[in-house]
């Protein structure tokens, strides 16, 4: 077995099995002397020895662990400090390792394939039984794999606690690998990274001021602000205006009944008491919240010490400090109805004049209807322009409420949306809804604005540019900025002096990259 050097540095003594599932494997130090770690002195004269019981590779399906016979020699060079000094096994153990070199790299290897607690139970399989948290600690230990100075890089920021903690995050885009985690978002910490990375030549970048004045202190790369964020921050700013401006285009007229309006199914039965007044309870209870919420804003806090000291999301005390009223809660898309089929001949009918729900259900009955009547009743519910003479009358009455905020209109989020998305992507329902939006002068102006930003970005986006290409798409876009700086509103605006600003601080030819 010695012949083979199964132990490194060291000569077996004897093999004895423990128990069912272990080997003892007693071993000691193969050369005659040590050298000092100190004064590189070689020194043969041993003080004494002790033993250590570190785990190895296993063997024959059983655990191994070794016996070491650890020597001390005396140092006898009298300069020396050390008067003693323990016999190095450099290639078998670390000082006080547990664990024998060539065991910890397998744990490691199994720990990064795998993870730390699947790793851990792969582990009492292969005969060398680990806890999890020590997987991981080894995983760490283990050298990280040389890099290549990363030439195109992307930042971003990332989460460690939403709304609280934020660090950033760096991508290698040429071989498409996150290379470095910032503890924060600040413009020192990455011109710092920059500094040690001169290589890099271009800068992704989310729109964010910080990045930007990192960026341009600490190196001459060129910067680019990324496609998806400026679409992202398009939709954003679409979103801040329709928070603003929703309670005024509630009250706009429908422009075309669509067969099922999107956000605008009406409850067919009136709700029970109970339901009533938990809905009034909780009204009253987010009215409360987002009168507060106004006030505090009002009186200058910032809108963070808001969420935190109200419980609030930080998202929801954006939305309330935005609006000029209560915004009322999105009203859910519906989905495919079992009538669809029938929607043709229950139209046509319903355009004769026929308001009777029994007497509709009868005629797609004879073509095969997939309904049953309280469906067409539900269906017919939404759209009768008098009440069925079944009504009680106390439902008779309209809804006060209801007619002061207006028709239903999917929520500030859900528009954005349609404005955002090509006309071409948009069903009859949507583009009914847009059309309506649209009545209204400024969200026209919003919309088309925004429609020619967004197909001036996905153009550019999907294909290559020539030179003559991007001079183009360079004076489009500085045309837009113009006409949008000078729309009146404030949100379109703000954006476009960020899109101009962005144009400045990189260079207008990367602005469109
Ligand atoms: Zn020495």
């Amino acid at each position: 077995m010695n012949s083979l050097s199964l132990i490194p540095g060291c000569r077996i003594r004897h093999v004895a099995p423990q128990g069912q599932n272990a080997f003892v494997v007693a071993v000691e130090g193969r050369a005659p002397h040590g050298r000092c770690p100190a004064c590189r002195h070689i020194s043969a004269s041993v003080h004494s020895a002790y033993l250590r019981h570190p785990a190895d590779l296993p063997s024959f399906g059983r655990e191994i662990r070794l016996r070491v016979h650890v020597r001390r020699f005396y140092c006898r060079n009298q300069t020396c400090p050390k008067q003693t000094f323990t016999e190095p096994l450099p290639r078998l153990l670390r000082p006080y390792a547990r664990r024998t070199r060539r065991l910890a790299k397998a744990q490691a290897r199994i720990g990064i394939a795998l993870g730390g607690e699947p790793g851990a139970r792969l582990l009492g399989h292969l005969a060398m039984p680990t806890r999890a948290d020590t997987v991981l600690r080894l995983v760490r230990d283990q050298p990280l794999p040389a890099q290549k100075p990363p030439h195109i890089v992307g930042v971003d920021d990332w989460a460690m606690k939403k709304g609280r903690t934020y660090g950033s995050i760096l991508v290698d885009l040429e071989r498409r690998k996150p290379i470095q985690l910032l503890p924060d978002r600040t413009a020192s910490t990455f011109s710092a990274w920059l500094r040690r990375h001169p290589a890099v030549e271009i800068i992704a970048r989310d729109r964010s001021s910080e990045y930007a004045k990192g960026a341009a202190t600490a190196s001459k790369a060129i910067q680019v602000a990324d496609r998806w964020h400026r679409l992202l921050n398009a939709r954003q700013m679409v979103e801040r205006w329709l928070a603003k401006a929703h309670v005024r285009l509630r009250r706009l007229p429908l422009v075309e009944k669509p067969p099922v309006a999107l956000g605008q199914r009406a409850r067919a039965y009136p709700r029970t008491r109970a339901e009533q007044a938990a809905s009034a309870d909780s009204h009253a209870r987010w009215q409360a919240l987002y009168e507060e919420v106004r006030q505090r804003h009002a009186r200058g806090e910032k809108l963070l010490a808001i969420s935190r000291t109200m419980g609030l999301a930080r998202g929801t005390v954006r939305k309330f400090a935005q609006a000029d009223s209560f915004p009322g809660r999105a009203v859910r898309q519906p989905g495919p109805r079992i009538l669809d089929p029938d929607l043709s001949h229950l139209n046509a009918r319903l355009a004769a004049g026929s308001e009777n729900a029994t007497a509709l259900w009868r005629g797609p009955q004879d073509l095969g209807c997939a309904g049953s009547p309280k469906q067409v009743y539900r269906w017919m519910a939404e759209r009768r322009t008098t009440p069925a003479k079944t009504t009680a009358r106390k439902w008779r009455s309209p809804n006060p409420r209801r007619s002061a905020a207006g028709t239903p209109l999917p929520s500030p989020k859900q528009l954005a949306w349609l404005l955002v998305r090509p006309p071409t992507a948009l069903d009859a329902t949507e583009a009914a809804v847009l059309a309506r939006v649209q009545q209204d002068p400024e969200a026209a102006t919003v919309a088309d604005l925004v429609q020619r930003f967004c197909t001036l970005f996905r153009h550019c986006c999907c294909e290559r540019q020539t030179r003559n290409s991007e001079q183009t798409s360079i004076k489009t876009l500085t045309a837009w900025i113009a006409e949008a700086r000078s729309s009146g509103i404030q949100a379109v605006e703000t954006f476009a002096a960020g899109v101009e600003q962005d144009g400045l601080a990189s260079g207008k030819r990367r602005a469109l990259q």
